[in-house]
């Protein structure tokens, strides 16, 4: 038979992802929403001029990209095969058309998915964003749990 002690643990406050998440997507920062997000097109600020919240360390890395090719895939794909069926495009038309549509949503998303990535970060304390260093695995043991 287990015993389970439940221990007093110091768990940091939550933080609301779907205020965070809905802050990166307008390109602000997750925490208090004022300040901006983005230097660049998909750059980062080091930190918010607003609140001082670092924001060097995200991590968005590839994941924007296959967010944007997910949802500009089903629009795209989805009103090609709506098209041929309904409508009776030329192959020209069809091939003015789409490509266009997906470089330009491409474009129009990828900014603010990846500012809903770094909210999404910042709101689950990922790589840093909890207060303590971006990889954890390269600090020292605590004493109580190096091996003798
Ligand atoms: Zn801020």
């Amino acid at each position: 038979m287990a015993i389970q002690i439940h221990a007093p643990v110091n768990r940091p406050v939550e933080r609301d992802w779907r205020s965070a998440i809905g802050r990166g997507l307008r390109g602000c920062c997750p925490r208090c929403g004022q300040g901006r997000l983005f230097r660049g097109f998909l750059k980062p600020v080091e930190s918010c001029a607003a609140c001082g919240e670092p924001m060097h360390h995200q991590r968005a890395d590839d994941l924007p990209p296959y967010v944007v090719i997910t949802i500009v895939g089903h629009i795209v794909v989805g009103g090609l095969l709506l098209a041929e069926k309904y409508a009776n495009w030329s192959m020209g038309l069809h091939m003015a058309i789409w490509p266009a549509l997906t470089v330009l949503l491409s474009l129009a998303l990828m900014q603010p998915v990846k500012g809903g990535v770094i909210g999404l970060q910042w709101a689950v304390r990922m790589h840093g964003f909890g207060g303590e260093p971006a990889s954890p695995e390269r600090q020292p043991l605590p004493p109580s749990v190096q091996q003798s």
